[in-house]
């Protein structure tokens, strides 16, 4: 059997790629649309006709029956509405399947259905997609069938964003406007513009759908509610890049195929840390294509598992005491004309356009280290964030040796005369090579790292999109552009004057960088006393997204209006408030009708046994004290058990919305714990075979 697959025949084959445009369009109509992707602007009416005729044409050449508006709304996932290209059949009955430029361009799904926090009144359903022509459509296959599927951002009736793609694709001007005059003023006149590029490497786990529907918290909440530990967890540090076993290899292989076909450039896979937990990272590209390509990957991850029998779990933690998931965000700016704003070249230390943006990106994340760690924010990150195993949830910013000695230079005395190099490692094996070093090591437990020739932001949630990681992202470094462009285009001298700024931000800024170990309890301390924010959670987090500093940034740049901001809080807050409500619901109905009762079958059957016992004539001992411990700590469970309905029944008769995920935060999480606890303790103490739900082990060892 041949298992090969032609990556070259394949790659894109469901894309309505550049070039088949060029085949099925107009060359008139390929570069008016062409012009629109590279320079902005509006497609004519005219020409989104023939457009639609020759991607309805190319998509039923491949099988599709229907189109969709594709949007991300900001419950953080994606939606579809299918529509078939069907119209009425002709006096004959003959069906002529139509696509018109108008319903390429826009699409009015009812949009009271999805989150807007008050933007738009439930009786003001309207709500528009348009189509967002620098994403390329794509067809999905699926067990519906084949449909096309066109990128497209969703907003108000009134033209407020409604979607993450809208504020992200605002953000990508800003930042482009910005960066230009940066690079202008180090006569660079060839380039159009700049574009963030984004690299988002994905973790998830795999376990198998039987075991998985044995459990209510996977369920529901996609992370285990209940669950004492394996007794062998990732201690032994045997599965990082351990052999991929063959089921986990078959899925893989399968995921790889469907998303080369979707365009995705599926590149890396491995095991990670945790028993059961894998790796995928796509090629950098393109801001808003990467975030769409994200999606496209977790959906194709969940649905590929189906195939195998298998469930894949994107909850940033599935399992208590074992890794988590997240989801490393690698962003960098590139000219149009190929040039990398974050490449230090081989001496950093003279680079001074790269000085300048390095200088302008850390004064951007020290003065918006809130809003960065706002942006990688979503419940199931509180688990992770600070857990001694994701970055901290205090923001730093890791430069390496060779760059943080070019810093020390600048701050100490106003400039940076010698570099650090890289060297060679010597491997001490004469059939070895000796290797090329690079001039820093890595650093794996910073939050926003440089690595080489771009910023790897690692908080970000491995269920969350990484839309507004990004948006905050452009928007904080447009500002510290803009500001420092402000400057320098009036300076009488340029060079003196920039030379000053990069000295002056590096100073100014100099206490957000840290190269030390970011876990450490020290560097918490630490932190506080330089002045650093510590958010620990998503509900504190949330906060400042509409602080003064925040909504002048936004507005300024017109990325978000203030009432989009309070808006996205808003349904921040309720998802905070909805997913621990579903936690706490589904903890109670596990505990209620399927783990005590399991405990009471198993004190039963002690307590029988303890009579046979002592009816024979022998002493229970044994029996008796595991009887008692037992039912002490059922009494424990039971106990916590109706607190936690008590808290819940108040908890969703609160209406302010902050108040009511702060008491989830403060009240119901902090229950649900102490309802944990005692069931874990008793997972060890009773009889496996009585126990209802599948174990650590089960899950993560036995796919
Ligand atoms: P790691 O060492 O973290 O595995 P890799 O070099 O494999 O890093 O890259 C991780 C991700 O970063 C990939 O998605 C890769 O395409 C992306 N990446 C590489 N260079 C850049 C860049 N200049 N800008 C943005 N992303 C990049
Ligand atoms: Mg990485």
């Amino acid at each position: 059997m041949k298992t090969g697959i032609n990556v070259e025949e394949i790659f894109a084959k469901n894309v309505f790629t550049m070039g088949k445009m060029k085949d099925y369009l107009p060359e008139a109509v390929f570069l008016e649309v062409k012009r629109v992707i590279d320079f902005g602007g509006e497609l004519s009416l005219a020409a989104a006709d023939v457009v639609a005729r020759a991607m309805k044409e190319w998509a039923m050449e491949n099988g599709a029956t229907h189109y969709t508006h594709w949007f991300q709304p900001l419950t953080g996932i994606t939606a579809e509405k299918h529509d078939s290209f069907v119209t009425h059949p002709d006096a004959e009955g003959r069906m002529l399947m139509e696509f018109s430029g108008k319903e390429l361009i826009k699409g009015e799904p009812d949009a009271s259905s999805f989150p807007s926090g008050g933007l738009r009144a439930t009786f003001e359903a309207r709500g528009y997609t348009a189509w967002d022509i620098t994403s390329p459509a794509f067809l999905k296959e699926a067990a519906s069938g084949v449909f096309l599927c066109i990128p497209t951002a969703f907003c108000s009736y009134t033209g407020e964003a409604l979607d993450k793609k809208t504020p992200l694709l605002r953000s990508m001007e800003a930042i482009s406007t910005q960066a230009l005059r940066i690079v202008r003023l180090f006569g660079n006149y060839q380039a159009s513009k700049v574009v963030p590029l984004v690299g988002a490497e994905q973790e998830y786990f795999l376990v198998e759908k039987e075991k998985y529907m044995k459990r209510p918290d996977l369920i529901f909440a996609g992370r285990t509610l209940f669950g004492a530990p394996a007794p062998k967890g990732q201690e032994m540090d045997d599965h990082y890049f351990g052999v991929i076993r063959e089921r986990v290899g078959a899925y893989m292989k399968d995921l790889n195929e469907e998303l080369w076909k979707m365009g995705v450039t599926a590149k890396t896979q491995h095991n990670e840390a945790a028993p059961a937990q894998h790796e995928l990272a796509p090629i950098y590209e393109t801001a808003n294509i990467a975030v769409d390509h994200n999606q496209i990957v977790m959906e194709t991850m969940k649905r590929i598992a189906v195939r195998h029998d298998l469930r894949c779990l994107l909850h940033e933690k599935p399992f208590a005491g074992v890794n988590g998931s997240g989801k490393h965000n690698n962003w960098s700016l590139g000219t149009d004309t190929g040039i990398n704003l974050l490449d230090p070249g081989e001496t950093p230390n003279e680079n001074f356009q790269f000085l300048l943006v390095m200088a302008c990106v850390i004064k951007a994340v020290d003065t918006h280290a809130d809003l960065l760690r706002q942006s990688a924010s979503d419940v199931g990150n509180d688990h992770r964030l600070g857990a001694n195993e994701a970055p901290p949830a205090i923001i730093s910013v890791f430069l390496g040796e060779q760059l943080e000695d070019v810093v020390r230079q600048l701050v100490e005395t106003g400039e940076a005369m010698t570099c650090k190099a890289g060297g060679k490692l010597m491997t001490g094996v004469s059939t070895l090579p000796d290797l090329v070093k690079d001039a820093t090591d890595r650093n794996r437990t910073s939050p926003f790292a440089f690595t080489g020739n771009k910023f790897e932001f690692r908080m970000a949630g491995s269920a969350d999109s990484v839309a507004s990681p990004n948006t905050t992202l452009n928007a904080i470094v447009a500002e510290a552009f803009c500001e420092a462009a402000d400057i320098l285009e009036a300076a009488p001298d340029f060079e003196a004057a920039m030379h000053g700024l990069i000295e002056q931000y590096f100073c100014e800024h100099q206490r957000i960088i840290f190269n030390g170990n970011g876990y450490s309890e020290e560097w918490v301390k630490e932190a506080a006393r330089r002045g650093l924010p510590n958010l620990a959670t998503m509900v504190e987090a949330v906060e400042t997204l509409t602080f003064d500093k925040a909504v002048r940034l936004f507005e300024r740049f017109g990325i978000y209006t203030k009432a989009e901001l309070v808006a996205n809080q808003e349904i921040l807050y309720e998802t905070y408030a909805k997913t621990i409500n579903i936690e706490a619901r589904t903890m109670i109905d596990m505990a209620a009708k399927q783990l005590i009762p399991a405990i009471i079958k198993y004190t039963g059957f002690l307590a029988t046994t303890i009579n046979q016992i002592t009816n024979a004539g022998a002493s229970p001992k044994v029996q008796q004290r595991l009887l008692n411990n037992i039912q002490d700590k059922l009494e424990i469970m039971q106990k916590a058990m109706e607190h936690l309905e008590d808290l819940e029944r108040v908890a969703i008769t609160i209406t302010d919305r902050k108040e009511q995920a702060y008491f989830y935060k403060e009240q119901v999480t902090v229950a649900m714990e102490e309802l944990r606890v005692p069931a874990d303790e008793l997972e060890m103490l009773v009889d496996r075979e009585l126990w209802p739900l599948p174990t650590y082990a089960d899950l993560m060892y036995e796919i």
